[in-house]
């Protein structure tokens, strides 16, 4: 059931509001403290909005860090958001959340979300609104966005390999096509779905296909996807047209990662349902692990799509059958 909350205030003045009631949340490395950037700790911590952490790989990642709601029905003396104190009051709604969220991660002042809040009304309901939020991000629309930034990044890669190589002319269009598994499908269903990638990809330049592992109406799967890796309807390959070898080249394989509900039918449908107990499933299961979103990109495919090479062995060091080095020698193509 989605509950609604009053929107009578614009975002930008809750914005105001609720991230400066969220700066005395002392859960990662820069809030709540009174510190400008000097140039010798991390950030400037004297506004709120933006905190600090760490990734699990060391990273030092940017936060949005908000409260969903500072009309808090309790009155912990100890804090600025009780009831008792006098300060402006305000409410997200989910909708708003994700909008901000996305508007700021989109602008690369972000790589995440810092989500606390105040108990409206009561717990479960707090709860039930903070996860829609997290729920409606997790969404095709959310992948979507994503890939449209990831493949950004690759057309400005190519504009600079075309500046600085005379020989290398732009191929990528300037948008990226969204096509499910399931529309390839009814588009060409006399094809296999290598062949239909490639149809799709030489037509429009780059696709997006969506929604790969699951069966398609026909019975059989586009391709394979590890049921415990990313949610079948909402993960994507991107796919380029590569005019130098008349293919379909896949660049990146990514996706918005199972949650409980996804990854429980998905080891069930591939047959697999014991896997629920291994360390990693079982932490997703019990609601330990965040929603993440993830994926790869393969470093020699585009080093190889972008110097417009005729093999991978042109880009990436490798042991090569004998026949290859032999067939290669002979058509001129150098392998490292
Ligand atoms: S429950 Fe409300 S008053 Fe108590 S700490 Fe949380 S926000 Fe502050």
């Amino acid at each position: 059931m989605f509950y609604k909350v009053a929107e009578e205030m614009s975002i930008k003045e809750k914005l105001g509001i609720l991230t400066d009631a969220a700066k005395y949340d002392v859960a990662c490395t820069s809030s709540g403290v009174d510190r400008r950037g000097d140039g010798t700790g991390i950030g400037n911590t004297e506004k709120g909005g933006i905190c600090h952490s760490f990734s699990a790989d060391g990273r030092c990642i940017s936060l949005l860090k908000i409260l969903f709601t500072n009309e808090c029905i309790y009155d912990c003396k100890y804090c600025i958001n009780r009831k008792s104190n006098d300060v402006p009051r305000a409410s997200f709604t989910p909708d708003e959340v994700c909008e901000l969220t996305m508007g700021f991660y989109k602008r690369n002042y972000i790589e995440g979300l810092f989500l606390s809040s105040g108990i409206l009304y009561n717990p479960d309901f707090t709860m039930e609104l903070i996860y829609q939020t997290i729920y409606k991000l997790r969404t095709l629309e959310t992948l979507e966005e994503i890939v449209k930034i990831v493949y950004k990044v690759l057309r400005k890669t190519e504009k600079y390999m075309a500046i600085r190589y005379d020989y290398i002319e732009e191929i990528l269009p300037h948008d990226i096509f969204f096509i499910t598994t399931g529309e390839l499908e009814e588009m060409y269903p006399d094809k296999t779905p290598k062949e239909r990638e490639y149809l799709i990809s030489k037509d429009k330049g780059a696709v997006c296909v969506m929604q790969i592992g699951d069966l398609l109406k026909s019975g059989e799967k586009h391709d394979g996807r590890a049921p415990d890796y990313d949610d079948w309807a909402l993960n994507a390959d991107i796919i380029v047209y590569y005019p130098v070898l008349d293919i379909a080249l896949e660049l990146s394989s990514m996706g918005i990662r199972v949650d409980k509900d996804a990854l429980l039918s998905q080891l069930e449908k591939a047959g697999c349902p014991e896997r629920a107990g291994l360390p990693f499933q079982k932490a997703i299961i019990n609601e330990e692990l965040p929603y993440t979103i993830g994926g790869g990109i393969g470093q020699s495919r585009i080093c190889m799509f972008f110097l417009r090479k005729a093999h991978i062995g042109e880009v990436q060091c490798s042991l090569w059958p004998e026949n290859v080095m032999e067939e290669t020698k002979k058509a001129g193509v150098p392998l490292l």
